[in-house]
């Protein structure tokens, strides 16, 4: 990631429009779904296993690297459950591998994707980032000892600059439609259950539990769109270039919406009746969670622009468009 490469707010704004009408837009996907930006950005892709460190070195050799942002790692939390070994091998040593390639090229500025998940059950919403960290399953916990590894790193290496993000409930999906979310078989996550029950790959959405302390007995959380979760990512390189060591945000809206109450915004962006039926609790899942986002506010100038209708707006079109995701 080049330094020039990053968008001023007003050029971002700008350019998100002009991705609403998707001929407009040179952007093309690779067949992992991987975007390449070929109109106006000089962006080279490479893929490579981060597993792999021959593949990764190779990348590195191509260019100076001012920054690396990390995405890459393994996210269900039944299936950390299922499978911990998967787990911990994939999320700790890619990125205990990516660390040190970064030390070899003298690469000092990371952005790291984190998780609300390190909070667990929180005392009280909303959560701020000074909360105590705690969590209850393989998937959380490797967020948490990659956040402590890279705390301890950070201590001892001055110059190193990383941002810790903490992301609560990513939805949504870019607005041309050609970028969405394509879940691995059957859903885990909300939205995407909801959207494809409305393209007909569902019957019904299940609503686990509808007994939950909360405005309509279902679970509240605080969804946030990918492309305002995207654009704090930019923010976040612009504060790691002023030399800032290592800092941490919760990236949120700052507003909790109720299982129903996303399910009703989705029926309202398709304008159809979609089916759900009461379940059982999902064992691990809280009542409620929800950011303060004051700390990335006023350190970073983050704002969520899209609310929920258009979260639900952008992630219906894409499934609307894409009723089978990336496979064609
Ligand atoms: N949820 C649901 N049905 C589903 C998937 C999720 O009722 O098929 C609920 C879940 O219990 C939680 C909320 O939707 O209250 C968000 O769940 P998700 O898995 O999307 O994210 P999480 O907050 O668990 O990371």
């Amino acid at each position: 990631m080049n330094k020039k490469m990053i968008p001023s707010m007003d050029e971002w704004l700008k350019e998100a429009k002009a991705h609403e009408s998707a001929e407009k837009i040179g952007m093309y996907l690779t067949h992992n779904g991987i975007v390449r930006k070929s109109a106006k950005a000089k962006v080279r892709f490479g893929e490579e296993n981060t597993k792999n460190v021959t593949g990764m070195q190779f990348s590195y050799d191509q260019e100076k690297v001012d920054a690396v942002i990390h995405f890459a790692g393994l996210k269900a939390v039944g299936e950390s459950v299922a499978k911990p070994l998967m787990y911990y091998q994939n999320n700790l040593i890619s990125t205990l591998n990516l660390i040190e390639l970064m030390e070899k090229y003298g690469c000092n500025n990371l952005v790291f994707s984190s998780s609300a998940t390190v909070y667990g059950d929180p005392i009280s919403v909303p959560i701020y980032e000074t909360f105590d960290l705690k969590v209850t399953n393989p998937y959380g916990r490797t967020k948490l000892m990659l956040e402590d590894i890279l705390r301890d790193y950070a201590k001892v290496n001055e110059g190193k600059n990383i941002a810790l993000l903490r992301y609560f409930n990513p939805i949504g999906a870019h607005p041309s439609g050609l970028i969405g979310e394509d879940p691995n078989g059957i859903p885990n996550n909300l939205v995407p259950y909801i959207t494809q029950t409305a393209i007909g790959k569902r019957k019904a959405l299940g609503v686990f539990g509808n007994d939950y302390d909360t405005i309509d007995g279902t679970g509240v959380r605080d969804y946030v769109h990918v492309c305002d979760l995207a654009y704090g990512h930019v923010l976040a390189l612009d504060k790691l270039f002023s030399d800032c060591g290592l800092v941490v945000y919760n990236l949120g809206t700052g507003n909790g919406y109720s299982v129903l109450q996303v399910h009703a915004a989705m029926e309202k962006a398709c304008g159809f009746p979609i089916p759900y039926e009461i379940k059982e609790r999902r064992p691990g899942d809280i009542a409620t969670c929800y950011a303060s986002c004051e700390k990335a506010y006023k350190e970073l100038g983050f704002e969520a622009k899209y609310d929920i209708d258009a979260m639900c707006r952008d992630a219906w079109n894409w499934q609307k468009n894409n009723p089978n995701g990336f496979k064609k």
